[in-house]
């Protein structure tokens, strides 16, 4: 045990072992474009974005200076009762990026916020309708959908849920996707798994429609190590929430802003939600932001139903933060003025052949790409689930590269400015380490 002295002891840091990280502390001190570097000197190239959210890379002199400017000029406006011209200018950019009808947007300070404001959102639009007696959500194993307790309710991941008491009541989850046995190493969307959809008509048959308010999916779940929809899975969710319904809601914290390749992975992949959550990306992570976007007429129905007044009793006091809505916009621009969404595109057949190319490697056991994202999924080292990953993490850092690992699974998700060199450096040090791991 260290003692009260020790410079660390005061942070408990989010999802980390604390101990081990606090006996063996990484740290990174500066960024810029496609590298951190650490606090012993090194350069480490960015293979994870930080978190999947510095989309454009780091330090953008734009958003620097955009957020410099207004910190200097409007530090704090409230958005209640009050507005200030940002976060108005912002919503118009964003809902033109969105699907069509998905035009009203409200803003949040990260995933987990925009998640809990769509859920209840998705309550009140029911409510709103008439339609009272829909209070179920529906989520998805191994889902993540932040930590807020509307997010860990309909998340899937247990060992973000079983801490912390019963969560919503009447919540229910359909399966998750992930089937290695008939789709491992497929390439862009597994063949295998649509009729998983139907998991939602079994909980209506269950439940009953009138009991079932919203279905919150990741369009491809990042977090629980990058599972990518079977072909048609959206599409038959759509359909079956079209016929019941049920409010569909896309959890896009990860995959808008040019993840898979276009703003959305709603207007990508050719499927339109109700609603969708976004976060990491809106301001390339310069400033804590996120969003909802909303299908206009579920606005409206909230803001018809009530005479006069407040409509939506929710609200943060940074929602529309200055500082925020300010890199949103200078982030905004960076992505359309480079092209970003559309390089993610078209880098991704590179990036997809250099992510296969670790199918010799040892205890690859799956490989899944698309856009510029990856998941490699290694076989679990017996009695010990989650070292072989832990271990290449650590690894990785210490050779100058920043990858994800989530149980064993690695996950990789670079700015999307990475160049076909950079990506060929991060998979051939994979390649490297992978074999000398136990
Ligand atoms: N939703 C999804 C799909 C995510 O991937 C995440 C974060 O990884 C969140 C929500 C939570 O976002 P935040 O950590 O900003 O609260």
């Amino acid at each position: 045990m260290k003692g009260e002295n020790d410079p660390l002891a005061s942070f408990w840091m989010p999802f980390t072992a604390n101990r081990a990280y606090k006996a063996q502390p990484r740290q990174l001190v500066s960024a810029s474009g496609m590298y951190y570097q650490s606090a012993d000197g090194r350069q480490i190239l960015d293979g994870t974005s930080g978190l999947w959210c510095s989309n454009a890379g780091h330090c953008r002199a734009e958003i620097v200076e955009a957020i410099t400017k207004t910190a200097a000029t409007l530090d704090y406006a409230p958005t209640f009762q009050l507005g200030h011209p940002l976060p108005f200018e912002l919503a118009q950019r964003l809902a033109a990026l969105m699907p069509d009808g998905l035009d009203r947007i409200f803003f949040t300070n990260s995933g987990s916020e925009s998640v809990d404001t769509a859920l209840k959102i998705a309550l009140n639009v029911q409510r709103a309708r008439g339609q009272g007696t829909r209070t179920r959500l529906i989520g998805r194993e191994r889902a993540y959908h932040g930590t807020g307790f509307g997010g860990i309710s309909v998340g899937g991941l247990v060992n973000n849920r079983r801490a912390f008491g019963g969560g919503l009541p009447g919540t229910d989850h359909l399966r998750h996707t992930h089937d290695p046995d008939r789709n491992a190493f497929s390439r862009g969307f597994p063949q295998h798994g649509a009729e998983l959809a139907d998991d939602l008509q079994r909980l209506v048959d269950l439940h009953g429609a009138e009991t079932i308010a919203a279905v919150i999916v990741e369009p491809m779940a990042g977090s629980t190590g990058v599972l990518i929809p079977p072909v048609g899975y959206l599409h038959r969710l759509r359909d079956i929430c079209d016929r019941h319904g049920i409010i569909l809601i896309f959890d896009e914290v990860i995959t808008a802003f040019g993840r898979v390749g276009g703003a959305t992975a709603a207007s990508e992949w050719g499927v339109t939600p109700d609603i969708i959550t976004m976060a990491k990306g809106l301001t390339n992570a310069a400033v804590p932001m996120g969003a909802v976007a909303v299908k206009r007429e579920l606005h409206d129905v909230v803001i018809e139903s009530v005479p006069g007044g407040i409509e939506l009793f929710h609200g943060y006091t940074y929602s529309g933060h200055p500082l925020a809505a300010a890199a949103g916009l200078a982030a905004l621009d960076v992505y359309e003025r480079e092209g970003l969404f559309e390089r993610a595109r078209e880098l991704g057949a590179y990036w997809e052949d250099a992510a296969h190319s670790l199918k010799v490697g040892r205890h690859v056991v799956d490989i899944r790409a698309i856009g510029i994202v990856a998941g490699i999924e290694l076989e679990p080292r017996p009695g010990a689930p989650a070292a072989r990953a832990t271990e290449l993490f650590h690894a990785a850092f210490d050779n100058g590269l920043l990858i994800r690992a989530t149980g064993d699974i690695i996950a990789l998700s670079p700015p999307l400015i990475v160049e076909k060199a950079q990506i060929d450096e991060m998979f051939g040090k994979l390649a490297e380490l992978v074999e000398r791991i136990d």
